[in-house]
């Protein structure tokens, strides 16, 4: 059973691998976007460190519905609204519970995975956060290690692909070619869950 500690230790794995992975998510950023994407995980998730260190929550849920609130009110641009929908929506879907199995964190990170897209309109293929995170809460069914990897190929899969949602749709073409800043970010949120499994 994976409890509010597990979940708080899961955060803090994320925040530590999106601050050492920062200068990456922001290079891959400035191919596409605006530069941006590591110094905003960095600040949104070191707010997250911040907040669940002041006061713990005691359920896997409230862990997750106080790490997107955080998210939300501290990361300026379009990851922030997204990424925070993802872990309130996850969090809500394991209600109460002081402690879940992994396959009702699987079917609630589905439910966080599918509120993302109808915030952002976007579906599988259109080189966003999206394409490592479909098949990374997919594979969750089957273990934390098969979603890492899952997560890690679906960010590598957006390579070829031409964006059409966000600020790297605007290149239209010139998108080709790049690894997604979101997908990326997306993957190493689901290797900390694994990281945190495996402990
Ligand atoms: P901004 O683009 O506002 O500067 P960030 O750089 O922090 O925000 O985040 C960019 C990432 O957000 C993209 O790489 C992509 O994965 C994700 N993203 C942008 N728009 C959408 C959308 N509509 N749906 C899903 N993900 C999106
Ligand atoms: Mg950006
Ligand atoms: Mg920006």
């Amino acid at each position: 059973m994976l409890d509010a500690d597990f979940f708080h230790r899961w955060m803090t794995a994320a925040a530590a691998l999106v601050s050492r992975e920062a200068d990456h998510l922001t290079e891959l950023d400035s191919a596409i976007g605006d530069a941006d994407h590591g110094s905003n995980m960095e600040r949104g998730f070191a707010a997250v460190t911040a907040a669940l260190g002041k006061e713990p929550p005691q359920t896997p849920g409230a862990v997750l519905v106080l790490a997107g609130r955080q998210l939300i009110s501290t990361v300026g641009g379009a990851s922030g609204p997204l990424y925070g929908t993802l872990l309130r929506r996850t969090g809500k879907s394991l209600g109460d519970a002081s402690a879940v199995t992994p396959e009702q964190l699987a079917e609630a990170l589905g439910a966080g995975v599918a509120s993302v897209a109808q915030l952002g309109g976007a579906q599988a293929g259109d080189k966003t956060m999206l394409d490592a995170l479909l098949p990374a809460a997919e594979a969750l069914g089957t273990s934390f290690e098969a979603a890492k990897e899952a997560a890690e190929a679906g960010a590598l899969a957006t390579v070829p692909m031409q964006a059409r949602k966000g600020r790297a749709s605007y290149l239209g073409e010139r998108s080709i070619g790049h690894k997604d800043p979101g997908a990326m970010s997306s993957a190493l949120l689901v290797a900390a869950l694994a990281e945190t499994g495996a402990k």
